[in-house]
C-alpha cells in the first residue's frame, strides 16, 4: 500500500518541495538485512548514504527514518550555507592547526560542491551564491569578529572582508547594521528541495529507504539490530544520524543541549525587496549570542529566523517542536531591529525545529562506546547544511573501516559529558537561556550586563559563530 506524502502541517519549504502525487517510501516490515543501516534520513544520513554508494556502488545501504526524509531539521532550516571559519578556534582545538585549515577549506568549498551536485543530478534547490554578512546592530557588537579575524590572519587566511555600515546598506537596503564582515563563499538554498532531491538521488542509486519507521530499540551487537514497530534491520554496520533525537541514545544524551530555532517567511514581496535593494543580496546575521538571521528566497519572500527557543526536557520529549512557531512576536521584534521596513509584513508561515547544540558548536563522530560497529554523527549545532556533505566522508570512512584523513580527523571523538542529567539539565538550560536573552537585550541597548549574567552567558554552547574553546579529550 502506498501512502501519499503528507504536506499539511509541514513548513512552507516542505509543502513547496513535496510534489502532488508523491508517496512515502515503504515502512520497514519483517526481518531485513543490509550491509550498512543508517538511522535518520536528514542531510547527515542522506549525504552519508550517497558517499557510501559513490565509494562502493555494490554496498547495500538502507535508511530507516521515523518520519519522511527531510521531516526533521533538514527540511525546515533557513537554508544558509555557511563556511565554518567563524569556528576556526574550536576546529583548531580539536584538529590541530593543519587539520583545522584543511577542514575549514573543505567546509568553505561545500557551497560550490552542493551547487555542482545539484546541477549534476537535476535538483533545483534554488542555490544562490549570495555571500554572508556577519554584522552588528549595536555599538557593543561592533568588532565581535575581531578575535576570529586575527586568528585567521595570523596564519595567512583571509576568508572575510570587513564591510562598513554604508556598504552593508548599499547591499541590503537597511541602515541598521553598523559594521560587519563579508564571506563571499556563503550561499542560500531551498532546504526542502535540497533534502527531497537528495532522497530522490539516493533512491535512484539503490539506497533502500524506509519511512514512517521509528527505531524503537537498538541492539548493540554484531550484526546490530534496529527494531521498529513492524520489523527489524540487521546490519554489520549501523550509523546513527539522529540530530537532536540523539538524546534518545543514552551514551549521546550528555553531549547536546536541544534548543529550538524558529523561522518565518512573508508572502512574496518582490517590489518591496527591489525598492529596498535586497532582492538578491547577502544573507545576514547579527552578533547576538542567540543569533538572528535574515535572507530572501528565490520567490522573493523575506525570511527572518531566530535562535534560542524551546528547550526540550531530556532531549525532545514532546511534539513542542512541531507546528507553527510560538515566537512570531520575538521574530517580529528582531525584524524591527534589523530590517524595520519589513516589520509590519504578515508572516505567511512560521515554524521551529530542534537544534543539537554541542559545547563547542562542532559535531561529533565515532563509534558508540563499547560498540565498534555502531557509529554516531550529530551535534551540527545549527550548521548542518554546509557541513554534512563534508562530514559524510568521515562517517563513510568510519563505516568502511578506512584509515584515512577523514576517519582520523579531530572531529572523531568520544561523546562529551558536559550536561548533567534531568531535571538539573532542564532547569540549568532555562537559567542559561534567560541570561543569554538578557545579555543580548542589554547589549542591544548598549548597556553592560552584570557579572552573573555575563558568567552564565559565557557558558552558552556553540552556535553559528561563537564557540567555547575546549581542549580535546582523547
Ligand atoms: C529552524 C532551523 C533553522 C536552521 N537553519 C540553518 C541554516 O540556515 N544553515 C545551517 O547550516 N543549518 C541550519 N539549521 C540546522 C540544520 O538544519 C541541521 O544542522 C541539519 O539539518 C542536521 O541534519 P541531520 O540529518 O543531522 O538532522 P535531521 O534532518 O533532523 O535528521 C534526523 C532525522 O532522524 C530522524 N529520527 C529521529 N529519531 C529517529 C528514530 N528513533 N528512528 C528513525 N529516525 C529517527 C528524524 O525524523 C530526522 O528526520 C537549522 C535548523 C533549524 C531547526
Amino acid at each position: 500500500m502506498t501512502t501519499p506524502t503528507r504536506r499539511d502541517g509541514r513548513c512552507l519549504w516542505l509543502r513547496q518541495a513535496i510534489q502532488p502525487g508523491e508517496v512515502d517510501a515503504p515502512v520497514l516490515a519483517g526481518n531485513l538485512t543490509a550491509d550498512i543501516c543508517i538511522v535518520g534520513g536528514g542531510l547527515a544520513g542522506l549525504w552519508t548514504a550517497l558517499d557510501l554508494k559513490e565509494r562502493d556502488p555494490s554496498c547495500d545501504v538502507a535508511i530507516v527514518e521515523a518520519d519522511i526524509c527531510g521531516g526533521g531539521a533538514s527540511g525546515r532550516n533557513s537554508g544558509m550555507v555557511l563556511s565554518q571559519w567563524a569556528k576556526f578556534a574550536a576546529l583548531r582545538a580539536f584538529c590541530g592547526e593543519a587539520g583545522a585549515i584543511a577542514l575549514g577549506h573543505a567546509f568553505a568549498a561545500s557551497a560550490g560542491n552542493i551547487e555542482r551536485f545539484c546541477k549534476a543530478h537535476g535538483i533545483d534547490a534554488e542555490f544562490r551564491p549570495d555571500g554572508w554578512i556577519w554584522g552588528a546592530t549595536c555599538e557593543k557588537h561592533v568588532g565581535s569578529w575581531n578575535g576570529i579575524l586575527q586568528n585567521l590572519e595570523a596564519i595567512g587566511l583571509h576568508p572575510f572582508k570587513r564591510v562598513t555600515g554604508p556598504e552593508i546598506s548599499a547591499l541590503c537596503g537597511t541602515d541598521r547594521f553598523l559594521a560587519g564582515i563579508h564571506d563571499p563563499t556563503a550561499a542560500t538554498l531551498h532546504p526542502g528541495k535540497l533534502v527531497r532531491g537528495l532522497r530522490r538521488v539516493a533512491l535512484a542509486k539503490g539506497v533502500r529507504i524506509f519511512e514512517n519507521s521509528r527505531m524503537l530499540k537498538l541492539e548493540r551487537q554484531n550484526p546490530a539490530i534496529v527494531r521498529t514497530a513492524k520489523g527489524t534491520m540487521r546490519s554489520p554496520v549501523c550509523i546513527l544520524t539522529l540530530n537532536a533525537w540523539s538524546t534518545s541514545v543514552p551514551e549521546l544524551r550528555p553531549s547536546i543541549l536541544v534548543i529550538a530555532s524558529d523561522d518565518s517567511v512573508t508572502e512574496p514581496v518582490p517590489e518591496l525587496l527591489e525598492k529596498m535593494g535586497y532582492l538578491r543580496r547577502p544573507l545576514m546575521g547579527d552578533s547576538q549570542t542567540f543569533v538572528t538571521g535574515f535572507r530572501t528566497t528565490a520567490d522573493h519572500r523575506f525570511q527572518p529566523g531566530i535562535t534560542g527557543g524551546i528547550i526540550g526536557f531530556g532531549g525532545l520529549g514532546t511534539n513542542r517542536f512541531e507546528g507553527r512557531s510560538i515566537r512570531e512576536a520575538d521574530i517580529r521584534s528582531c525584524v524591527s531591529r534589523g530590517f524595520p521596513a519589513f516589520a509590519d509584513l504578515p508572516f505567511a508561515d512560521s515554524w521551529c525545529g530542534p537544534i543539537d547544540r554541542t559545547r563547542s558548536g562542532l559535531p561529533l563522530f565515532g563509534p558508540l562506546p563499547g560498540s565498534p560497529n555502531i557509529f554516531y554523527g550529530f551535534g551540527f549545532s545549527g550548521n548542518g547544511v554546509a557541513t554534512t556533505p563534508v562530514t559524510a566522508r568521515i562517517l563513510a570512512s568510519l563505516a568502511l573501516d578506512k584509515k584515512d584523513e577523514w576517519s582520523s580527523c579531530g572531529l572523531v571523538r568520544p561523546p562529551e559529558r558536559w550536561l548533567p542529567p534531568e531535571p538539573i539539565r532542564y532547569i540549568g538550560a532555562h537559567m542559561l537561556r534567560h541570561a543569554i536573552r538578557r545579555k543580548d537585550r542589554l547589549e542591544q541597548e548598549n548597556r553592560v550586563p552584570g557579572p552573573l549574567v555575563r558568567a552564565l552567558a559565557a557558558m552558552a554552547p556553540g552556535g553559528i559563530t561563537t564557540s567555547t574553546i575546549i581542549s580535546p579529550r582523547r
